[in-house]
């Protein structure tokens, strides 16, 4: 089975998990490569740099000039526990499907219905915020 690295968007990794880094491509595309992968590249466009006039040749940045890609850890989760805290000040404590960011867009801004049990009026409430809690 081939080591792959989750993160980086090349196929010679040697290393399931560790650092990624940006390589611009030109036109404002870019390739997120772990270190393995990096080198690959290089390799690669150093061969191709050998074939090109001067100015078609490809950059060949080194790691450390690179920027560290940030990997967003915000994945899917059920039942994810949260705490959403309404205009009024009222909170919510409840469980929900999703990434934060689906969770995010689910509750803040909108609004919502409160009282429909008998004896209580309905009103509307907004949510302001949602803290995760697990
Ligand atoms: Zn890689």
């Amino acid at each position: 089975m081939n080591t792959y690295n989750p993160n980086c968007d090349g196929s010679v990794c040697k290393s399931s998990s560790g650092e990624v880094r940006v390589l611009p491509t030109g036109g404002g595309g870019n390739l997120i490569l772990c270190r393995a992968c990096y080198g690959h590249e290089m390799a690669y466009r150093r061969e191709r740099n050998r074939r090109l006039a001067g100015d078609a040749r490809f950059d060949i940045p080194a790691w450390e000039s690179l920027a560290v890609y940030e990997v967003d850890d915000d994945q899917y989760k059920a039942m994810r526990a949260v705490k959403v805290t309404f205009k009024s000040g009222r909170t919510l404590e409840t469980n929900i499907n999703g990434t934060k960011e689906d969770v995010r867009r689910y509750y803040v801004g909108e609004s919502f219905t409160f009282g429909t049990g008998e004896g209580e009026d309905e009103y509307a409430d907004t949510a302001v915020s949602v803290e995760f809690i697990d």
